[in-house]
C-alpha cells in the first residue's frame, strides 16, 4: 500500500502522536472503594473527576490502557446533534419532548467547553461552525426545513447554501448545497480526554489498566461485588462506562450494539492547498445516515476524514484503501496526498438510537451515544457522580425510559449490515423525493 501511505505510516489514531494512552497497572486495585468505575473514556474519567472533587474514594478499571477505547479514536465533532434529526422527534414523540431533547444537547455542549475552561485544558477546543454537504436535491430540502424548525424552536442558527455556493465552505462538487452551523465546535479528543484523566489522577483517583472486569453482583447489604481478573472489590457504588467496548458485561452487551468506525488524516499539505479544501477550518458531514466526514486537523496541515462505518473491513491495507477512496471521491484535489495514518474504533449505538443513563440500585450507567459521546459521556458522568452525591443536576431526560434490548440479542450485531442497507435505502428514497 506503499502508493497510497507515507513511509512512516502508522495504524494508530493521529491524535495518539500528540496523546498516546499509556499503562496504569503497575499496582493493584485495592479490595473497597467508595465507587468502583469501569471503563475509563469520557464518561468515566469525568464521573470520577467529579466524585474524587466530591470527596470519594474512587477506583476506574479498564481492560485496555486508560483512554484507548473510543475517546481518543473520534473525530473531535462537537455539535448538538443526535442520528434522530428535531423533526423526526417532534413527529414521533411531540415537539415538548423534542424541545427537552434538544435542549439537553445543547446543555451538553456548553457544559463541555465549561469544563474544559474550568479545568484549563489545552486541547483545541473552539467554535469553527459545521457544514453539512446534501447528497441529492431531496437531502437539501429536508435538511432545510429540519433546520429552518429547529431555529424557530430551539434557535439553533443555520444558513442554508445553493449547490454554487458550496466551494465557499469545502473544495468540492459533489454535494446539492448544505448548511452551515456558526455555532458548532471541534476539539483535540486526545488532549481533552488526557486532560481530564490527569485531573482525575490529581484528584486521587486510583487508575488500573488491563484490568477487566468480569461480573457485577448486588450483595445484600446493597454494596457490589465487582469481580475482575486481578481480584474481587467491594463498592458502595458501581459506574458502568463502557459503551462499544463493553465486553463481560452480560446486561450492557444486551442494549448496546458496536459500531466498528474508521478514520485516516493525510499527510501534511502546503496551507494554501488546506485554505482550498476547508476554507473556514469548520467541521465537515454530509447528509447521509451513514456519513462521511472531514475536519483539518487543529495542530497541523492536514485533514482527519473517516466514513464507511460498520463496513465489514479487514486490515489496515483495506481501511487505509477505503478511507482514500472517499477523500480521492469528495475532494479531488486531495488526490496526491497520501495517509499518514488510519485506524478505527468502536462507538455504541442503540435500540431506539437515543443515548441512555439510569441505574439498576447501586449500578449506574451512560452509555449508547450513536456518535455523540464526547459532549454526551463527559456530561453523563458528571451527571452520575451528582446522583451519587446528591447534588442537583443529576436529571436527564436520558433516563426517564427503560434501555431497550431485541429478544435473543447477546452483543453479537449480526444484523449490522442489514441496517446499515436499510439506512442507505431510506437515504436514496429521500434523494429521490425532490
Ligand atoms: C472513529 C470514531 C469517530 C467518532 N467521532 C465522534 C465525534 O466526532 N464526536 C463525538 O461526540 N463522538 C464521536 N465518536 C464517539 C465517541 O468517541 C464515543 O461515544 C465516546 O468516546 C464514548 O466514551 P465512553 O467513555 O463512553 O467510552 P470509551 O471511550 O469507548 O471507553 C470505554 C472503555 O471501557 C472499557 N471496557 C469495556 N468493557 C470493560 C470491562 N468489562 N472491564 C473493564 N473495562 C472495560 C474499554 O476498554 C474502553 O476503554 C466517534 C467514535 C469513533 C470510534
Amino acid at each position: 500500500m506503499s502508493d497510497i501511505t507515507t513511509p512512516d505510516f502508522k495504524f494508530q489514531p493521529y491524535w495518539w502522536d500528540a496523546a498516546a494512552p499509556v499503562p496504569f497497572e503497575e499496582r493493584d486495585p485495592k479490595n473497597g472503594y467508595d465507587v468502583v468505575i469501569i471503563g475509563s473514556g469520557f464518561t468515566g474519567v469525568s464521573a470520577a473527576l467529579h466524585l474524587a472533587r466530591g470527596g470519594h474514594e474512587v477506583a476506574i478499571l479498564d481492560r485496555q490502557n486508560p483512554g484507548e477505547g473510543a475517546s481518543r479514536r473520534n473525530a473531535g465533532f462537537i455539535g448538538r446533534v443526535l442520528k434522530k434529526s428535531y423533526s423526526e422527534l417532534a413527529a414521533a414523540k411531540g415537539k415538548d419532548k423534542a424541545r427537552a431533547i434538544y435542549g439537553e444537547l445543547n446543555a451538553a455542549y456548553r457544559f463541555t467547553f465549561d469544563l474544559i475552561e474550568k479545568e484549563d485544558i489545552a486541547c483545541f477546543a473552539a467554535r469553527p461552525g459545521r457544514f453539512i454537504g446534501a447528497t441529492s436535491r431531496g437531502h437539501f430540502n429536508a435538511l432545510a426545513k429540519d433546520l429552518a424548525v429547529l431555529e424557530a424552536d430551539m434557535g439553533f442558527a443555520h444558513t442554508m447554501l445553493p449547490r454554487e455556493r458550496v466551494r465557499e465552505e469545502l473544495g468540492t462538487d459533489v454535494y446539492e448545497g448544505g448548511a452551515v452551523i456558526p455555532d458548532s465546535g471541534s476539539l483535540h479528543p486526545g488532549l481533552y480526554h488526557k486532560g481530564l484523566l490527569d485531573r482525575t489522577v490529581a484528584a486521587g483517583v486510583g487508575v488500573f489498566g488491563r484490568t477487566e472486569v468480569l461480573a457485577i453482583r448486588e450483595l445484600a447489604n446493597g454494596k457490589c461485588e465487582v469481580q475482575t481478573d486481578r481480584g474481587t472489590i467491594i463498592a458502595d457504588h458501581v459506574v458502568v462506562g463502557t459503551n462499544g467496548y463493553t465486553s463481560r458485561l452480560g446486561w450492557f452487551r444486551r442494549r448496546v450494539v458496536p459500531f466498528r468506525a474508521y478514520m485516516a488524516a493525510t499527510e501534511e499539505m502546503p496551507q494554501e492547498l488546506l485554505d482550498r479544501l476547508i476554507p473556514h477550518g469548520r467541521t465537515v458531514i454530509d447528509s447521509n445516515t451513514n456519513i462521511d466526514f472531514f475536519r483539518p486537523a487543529p495542530d497541523s496541515r492536514r485533514i482527519l476524514f473517516g466514513g464507511a462505518t460498520a463496513a465489514p473491513l479487514g486490515g489496515p491495507e483495506e481501511i487505509a484503501r477505503r478511507m482514500k477512496g472517499i477523500i480521492d471521491r469528495v475532494l479531488p484535489e486531495a488526490r496526491g496526498l497520501r495517509l499518514s495514518h488510519a485506524w478505527d474504533g468502536y462507538c455504541a449505538g442503540t435500540f431506539d438510537l437515543m443515548p441512555h443513563m439510569g441505574r439498576n440500585g447501586n449500578v449506574h450507567y451512560a452509555m449508547g451515544y450513536n456518535f455523540a459521546g464526547v459532549t454526551m459521556g463527559s456530561t453523563f458522568g458528571r451527571k452520575i457522580a451528582a446522583r451519587i452525591l446528591g447534588e442537583p443536576d443529576q436529571d436527564s431526560i436520558f433516563a426517564a425510559k427503560g434501555f431497550p434490548t431485541m429478544p435473543f440479542y447477546t452483543g453479537k450485531p449480526w444484523f449490522l449490515g442489514l441496517a446499515m442497507r436499510y439506512f442507505d435505502w431510506h437515504d436514496r428514497q429521500l434523494a429521490r423525493s425532490a
